[in-house]
């Protein structure tokens, strides 16, 4: 069996910038990656290629070297206010302190013109203020969807280098203690030793973590869901905001629930694109920096959130649900409907679809998203799509496009141990999987602090 001093479950931004730490501080440590998916160059999506999504058994989207920010449009948060907790884990100087370590190496590493860097603006801010909104605002360092990729690239490159193992196509699958560490073992092929553990399996290791939990006696705690629609509409309507901040994130109370919604994960000239997590087909958006590579639209995710509370306690299940409902009626692939088709009580078909002036960057099926998603959330939609229209004219209007569904599973949350995110002895968890971070920076930064820790021990 193979022994490394540290081994990382997940290649994503936060088991990548552990493994660069821990080799940054120690050269002689015996590190690997697992990670489930291929190796960055060889990831690519036959949806990309105009075939619709074909339900690869692993997501090309989702998973491999880069992780789930591996095509995304690499918006790196340069603050806490958002994209996480890390900031209430730490408080915010120390969080600070390490989403400035990954700023660093992602410099390190970056190709090209400097990314250029949006500001908070004070003016959109009170703007938002004054129509109920609450627009959440920090420094966003730009990279583009392109420009992320190759730095990711390069960051690979140079962990190859500096000698840390990189297994592409290994799921582990348990991990079982030894007298002297752990054995991972690993889908079909032989176990591992190692004697510290990262686990940084992402959203999309949700499954392994539980099982994990479970073997290990873990406790867990039930997260809030969120669940909605990706929303796409001609991008000079959001121009106003994109080109001053770049991405606006924008919090709403909606009137009828009082539930909160948000608009986020912005993409100015983007497209929507459908990601496949364990065969349920969601929306998604994407945006290049190319500017050859623009289209005439933008698009952004409004998700709802649902916190569950007594007996009820699988909100994944539930987000699940719902958004296999929206493949069952649109055959197995994402709806889409037109605004004003919604609000008229009808469905969208190819013949309005045609004929609208928005045009769909996805290839979805036209068809009925209020035959899916439950009242409360339809309605919270609605109403924050018409709020949101009072600070972006034209965001309700009638060819605006819906994407149903969208989700966002914030459900495992494990206890740690200690403030290391220690889930047992000499096994810690990162990342999106930890139920903390919600971002490309706040991930990458809690990889840091942990290899901190381990190098400290
Ligand atoms: C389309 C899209 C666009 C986004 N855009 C942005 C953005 O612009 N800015 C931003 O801040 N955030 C963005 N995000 C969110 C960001 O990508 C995530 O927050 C970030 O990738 C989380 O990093 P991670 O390392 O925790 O997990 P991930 O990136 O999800 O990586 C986890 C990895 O673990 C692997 N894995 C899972 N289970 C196993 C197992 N059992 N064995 C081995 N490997 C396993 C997976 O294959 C995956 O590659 C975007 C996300 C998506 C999906």
């Amino acid at each position: 069996m193979k022994r490394f001093d540290a081994a990382i479950i997940g290649g994503g931004i936060g088991g990548l910038m552990a493994a660069y730490r821990l080799k940054e501080k120690n050269r002689d440590m015996r590190v690997c990656i697992l990670e489930r998916g291929n190796m960055l160059e060889k990831r690519s999506c036959p949806a990309g290629k105009g075939r619709g999504c074909v339900r690869c058994n692993i997501c090309s989207i989702t998973s491999g070297f880069a992780g789930a920010g591996a095509f995304s449009d690499g918006k790196f948060n340069l603050g806490t206010a958002y994209g996480g907790t890390l900031g209430e884990e730490l408080g915010d100087d120390e969080a600070m302190r390490y989403i400035d370590e990954v700023d660093r190496v992602l410099t390190r590493h970056c190709t090209g013109e400097a990314p250029e860097v949006y500001q908070s603006c004070e003016e959109l801010k009170l703007k938002c203020l004054q129509n109920n909104l609450r627009l959440l605002d920090m420094n966003v360092k730009h990279l583009g969807t392109d420009r992320n990729f190759s730095t990711m690239l390069h960051i690979i490159e140079h962990l190859q280098q500096e000698g840390v193992e990189l297994l592409p196509l290994h799921e582990c699958e348990h991990i079982v203690s030894t007298d002297d560490g752990y054995e991972l073992q690993i889908a079909g092929r032989e176990s591992l030793h190692a004697q510290h553990v990262i686990i940084a399996t992402g959203r999309s290791g949700a499954s392994f973590l539980s099982t994990f939990c479970r073997e290990h006696h873990v406790r867990t705690t039930s997260n809030s869901v969120d669940i909605g629609v990706r929303v796409e509409m001609k991008d000079a309507i959001w121009r106003e905001f994109s080109s001053r901040i770049y991405e606006p994130k924008i919090l709403y109370r909606t009137k009828t629930f009082e539930d909160r919604c948000r608009m986020f994960c912005f993409n100015q000239g983007g497209i929507v694109s459908a990601e496949n997590n364990h065969g349920i087909i969601t929306a998604n958006g994407h945006a290049y920096a190319d500017p050859a590579r623009k289209t005439e639209n933008c698009n952004f995710a409004i998700l709802s959130s649902i916190h569950f509370t007594e007996p009820f306690n699988q909100p994944t299940e539930y987000a699940e649900y719902i958004s296999r409902l929206a493949n069952l009626i649109s055959n197995g692939n994402v709806l889409v409907q037109r605004f004003g088709d919604l609000v008229r009580g009808r469905r969208t078909n190819e013949h309005r679809l045609l004929q609208n002036t928005v045009r769909p960057t996805l290839k979805a099926t036209a068809g009925d998203i209020s035959l899916v998603l439950p009242h409360r959330l339809l309605t919270n939609i609605i109403e924050t799509i018409y709020a949101l229209d009072r600070v972006a004219p034209g965001t309700a209007n009638d060819d605006t496009l819906l994407y149903g569904c969208e989700s966002k599973y914030y459900s495992i949350r494990p206890v740690f141990m200690n403030k290391n995110f220690e889930l047992v002895d000499n096994i810690y968890i990162i990342g999106d999987g930890s139920g903390i971070c919600r971002g490309l920076s706040q991930s990458g930064a809690m990889g840091i602090y942990v290899a901190d820790a381990i190098l400290a021990k």
